[in-house]
């Protein structure tokens, strides 16, 4: 058994923060709108997405390694404003 197939009915994503798997639905899907990233909680936006906990600590890893502008193939910086203010609003 190589451990991965059972995983099969729960779909997982990497946190582009702390790079660590984890079912979908404890991932906050990010999108790319008007040149900033921007929560989809929904997961239904169109477009590429990148997944991340809704943390503030796996969001700076993840502006920190640059892990947005390398999941949506911009040159970056990407303004993570509206995210941030998200993950916070969610973490409290
Ligand atoms: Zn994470």
């Amino acid at each position: 058994m190589s451990g991965r197939t059972h995983t099969r009915a729960c779909p997982e994503r990497t946190c582009v923060g702390c790079r660590e798997r984890a079912a979908k639905r404890d991932l906050l899907r990010i999108v790319m709108i008007a040149g900033g990233c921007a929560p989809d909680p929904r997961g239904t936006l169109p477009g590429r997405g990148a997944y991340v906990h809704p943390a503030s600590v796996c969001l700076d890893l993840a502006v920190r390694r640059r892990a947005f502008p390398r999941a949506f193939r911009l040159p970056g910086p990407l303004d993570t404003a509206d995210l941030r203010r998200y993950v916070e609003r969610a973490a409290s």
